[in-house]
Parts: structure tokens; sequence; C-alpha cells
């Protein structure tokens, strides 16, 4: 492909995009294809001779869009958002098209300054306490990762590396693999499931420990569980707690859990992947409260900050934790710069890294910080308009008030009620909601996720939430007439009789 060729294939390429995009409430939110669908539409082999760009971009709608799940759907509401917009988009182009690889600061200069800058800008909007920043004057910093899983393991590892270090010290007989083996990290039974995997890749027992009722991680659990390690002869390492966890956007509490980091030498990590975002408005602030006890600190602008993956933010205390843990030098990797500004290589898994604080700069030029906090605020009112829709109808109760931009809710009575509801609304494609339990029971997560859901989106949602609800309590009523006794079984043996709704008994 030639210049020429390149400019015009580019072109067709934005405005097919843009043409997506707006048009996207016209396509159904869920794919109606079968496993296997793709291997049935193209050929076995790749094309000897190459083939027109005209022809290819044709096929993007034929082949690959019957079978795309939209995201950016009105529609959608499953897990969390993924984030995307224009400027996004372009700066996603656009690194592609510079395409360097900046491990060092030699390997492209404005790769590495263009991200301590932008960390600095962003942590400023979270208002994020300065020695986490590039611009303090200690060995604080914020370093782009791939995601919030990344994130995770970079904390975790870089955890384990300071605390043998410490160790080491402390019990000279000992060697660094035994002490490996006795280290132990903690998080909730709520947090993400990419926790429990850094435990699993950084070789160290995660204890999963119990919330309280409102799925908040609370101090003294922490602390019991210390205790109880340390009874053994474990060595606490590091904590991984959560603002806004993945199921119900839950908080743990910081305030508690730090002093039992700082008594016992804890690293902690704070994964607020979804909900750090919000913290650019001031009034959602006071879930962060805790924050500057914190080692490290770690959202997601490619979730809710319209940044499109990947684009993990994570910040630090102290960089140095990080380069002693990673820090693996060849003569091809030094250069005569060094140390007068961060090697990024250095604060992660892989040696190399994209232009990704590019995409993040349009982003936030784009906007305007205003622009960002308006984007959270109108989601965060439509998850109330939704959750009021819950409330007034007697049929449905909410599980938990809603969080941001989530609403948990399930159908009063019995679980089976909401898992039918929930299989009908996957398989009617009209919306896409995910599932989860709270406390042991079954509900339904609807989460304000596109930047084009409007308030009759919402409503939209709603109808057919209802409409699906309607036509499960009509056929359960059949079912209890008629002589299929089994399936009503449940309704009766349900251990709370208040429970029982009204109006799905004869
Ligand atoms: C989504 C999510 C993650 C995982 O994010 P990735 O960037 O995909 O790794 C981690 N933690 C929480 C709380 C999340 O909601």
């Amino acid at each position: 492909m030639n210049a020429e060729e390149f400019r015009e294939f580019g072109k067709a390429t934005v405005d097919y995009i843009a043409d997506y995009l707006e048009n996207i409430r016209d396509r159904q939110v869920l794919p109606s294809v079968e496993p296997g669908y793709i291997q049935n539409l193209l050929p076995d082999e790749a094309p000897e001779e190459p083939e027109q760009w005209q022809d290819v971009l044709k096929d993007v709608e034929r082949i690959v869009m019957p079978g795309v799940t939209h995201w950016h759907s009105p529609q959608f509401h499953a897990y969390y958002p993924t984030a995307n917009s224009y400027p996004g988009i372009v700066g996603e182009l656009l690194s592609a098209g510079i395409g360097c690889i900046g491990f060092s600061w030699m390997t492209s200069p404005a790769c590495t300054e263009l991200e301590v800058a932008m960390m600095d800008w962003l942590g400023k909007l979270l208002d994020l306490p300065k020695e986490f920043l590039n611009c303090s004057d200690g060995p604080g910093g914020g370093v782009i990762q791939g995601s919030a899983s990344e994130a995770s393991l970079v904390a975790l590892l870089a955890a384990k590396e300071r605390t043998v270090k410490r160790i080491q010290k402390e019990r000279p007989e000992w060697d660094e693999g035994t002490i490996k083996a006795k280290l132990v990290a903690y998080t909730s039974d709520q947090s993400n499931s990419s926790v429990e995997k850094a435990g699993v890749l950084g070789s160290m027992t995660m204890r999963l420990l119990p919330v309280d009722e409102k799925c908040s991680f609370r101090g003294s659990t922490l602390r019991d569980a210390v205790a109880k390690d340390i009874e053994q002869g474990l060595i606490p390492c590091c904590l991984i707690a959560t603002l806004g966890t993945t199921g119900t956007c839950a908080f743990d509490s910081l305030v508690e859990l730090a002093p039992v980091c700082s008594e016992n030498n804890i690293w902690l990590h704070v994964d607020a992947a979804y909900a750090g975002a919000a913290f650019i408005c001031p009034e959602f602030r006071h879930h962060m409260a805790g924050v500057e006890y914190a080692d490290s600190f770690n959202f997601n602008p490619h979730k809710w900050l319209l940044v499109n993956f990947d684009c993990s933010a994570l910040w630090v205390k102290n960089a140095n934790d990080l380069v002693d843990a990673f820090s693996v030098d060849r003569i091809y990797l030094a250069h005569q710069k060094q140390g007068l500004a961060p090697d990024y290589r250095n604060w992660q898994i892989p040696l190399g890294r994209r232009f990704r604080s590019l995409k993040l700069w349009f982003v936030l030029r784009l906007y305007g910080a205003s622009g960002l906090r308006k984007h959270i605020r109108k989601q965060v009112a439509l998850a109330q308009t939704f959750e009021k829709m819950v409330v007034a109808d007697p049929r449905f109760e909410l599980v938990l008030n809603a969080s941001m931009g989530l609403v948990c809710f399930r159908v009063k009575g019995p679980e089976s009620v909401t898992k039918k509801l929930y299989e009908a609304l996957l398989k009617s494609h009209k919306i896409y909601v995910t599932a989860a339990t709270y406390a042991g029971s079954y509900m339904i997560r609807f989460a304000v996720c596109s930047r084009f859901t409007e308030e009759k989106d919402v409503l939209f949602a709603w109808k057919e939430i209802c409409d699906q609800t309607e036509c499960i309590i009509a056929r359960e009523q059949n079912g209890h007439t008629g002589n299929s006794f089994s399936k009503i079984t449940p309704w009766q043996t349900t251990q709370d009789p208040e429970i029982i709704p009204a109006n799905a008994t004869r």
C-alpha cells in the first residue's frame, strides 16, 4: 500500500467509524451469531496475492459486525463502561502512526515526557496527594499501565521485593526462598478477579476476606486476619483495597485499613479501576478518604474517562520500589541521560511500551476538565433515574443503593424469577445487563456505560425489563394453575414468606 492509498483507506475508515458510532443506536446490542460463525465466512488460507482495501472494508460490515457486541450502544449496561471518544480514537491512530517504543527516555523522549506530564495533569484533576505526582520533589510518580490487572500485579511484586529486603535485614539466617514462601497478601472477597490472579502470578497467598453488609472491607477484618497470620509465623506483605468494587461498586474503608497496613509494614495498593474517574468531581472525593496512606493508587481512564482502551493510570509514592523490583539492565538499554527522566520500562512488566499518553492528552484537551466532569455527572444522574424507577415499582427492589453509574436490583420474591428475567433479557438481545450475587443472593447489575446513553435509553431498558418480568410472572401463574406443580415449589419453600410478591401468588 502506498501513501496515496493509505490516505484514501484511512479517510474511508474514519468515515466508517463515524457512521458506525453515530448510528449505533440502530444496531442490536448483542449479536445473534453462534460459535464458529466466522470460520464459515473466511477462506481457509491467507490470500496469496494482495487484495483491494475496498473489499476488506466491505468485509468488516459483512463478516465482523454481525459478531460484534456493541459496547458503545446506548443499550449496553453490562459490566462497566469501556471508554470511547473521538479524541481518544484519533490519539490511538496517531500513536500507531508514530509507532515508537518508549522503553527508555532515549527511545522517544516525547513518549516519556508527555506521559510524565499527563500523569501529573490527571493526578491533579483527582486531587491526589502531591507525593504521588511526578512533579513532587520526592520519589513518587505516575505511569500508564495497560490495565488495572497489571497495576495490581506490579504493586504486589514491588511489595514482595520491598518486604523481602526488609526481612533479610531482620532475619539474615533466612534465605530469599524461605521469606517469599511466608508472604501473604490480602483483599476482600468482592475484589476483582484480577486481584486474585495477581496473587497467582506473583506466587503469593491471597486471602479473600469477608466484607460488611454494604460490601465494604473493614479494618477489623484485616486486623484479625493479619494477627492470625503473624501468629502462624507468616509475613503480611500487601493489601489490595478496592474503591468501587466490580460487583456492587462498594468502597473499602481506606481510613480503617491504612493503620493496620502501616503498623505491619503492609504495602497498601488501591484499585479504583472504575470509580476512580469520578474523583475528578469534588462531590465524590469523600470515597477516597485515606488515599494519602496508600503506597500505590490505580484507576482506568479507559473505563469511565473517555480514553480508549488501554490506559490504566498508576501512581506510586516511591518509584524506587518499582525500579528496585524490576530493573534489569543491559548495555543496549543504557543511554546518556539516564536518571534525568524515568525509564518507564522499570515501572512495568513488558519492555516495550506504546505512546499511550497521546490519547490521554487529546481527551483532556478536547473535553476539558469541565467536559469530563459533565460526562461523569450525567451518567450518575442516569443511574439515579433508573434507581427511582426500581424503587417506585412494587415488583422490584434495590439490592443496594445506586452507586456511581451502577444500580443492583432484583425482582421481589424467590431468586428464580430474577434468574429467569436475566435469561430472558439475554435472549431478547434488546439490552445487555449482567448478573451477580450479593450476600449469596442473585441480582441484576444495570450500569450506565455508553456516552450515547440518554434518558430515553434508560426508559427503554426499564420498559424491556418490565415487559419481560410481566411475561415471566404470567407464565409462573399459568404454571401454578396448571399441573406442573414442581415448577412452583421454590415459591413455596422460600424461607421468608414476606419475600413472596403479592402479584406473583395465585
Ligand atoms: C474492571 C476492573 C478491573 C480490571 O480492569 P482491567 O483494566 O481490565 O485489568 C480491576 N478492578 C476493578 C475494581 C474493576 O472494576
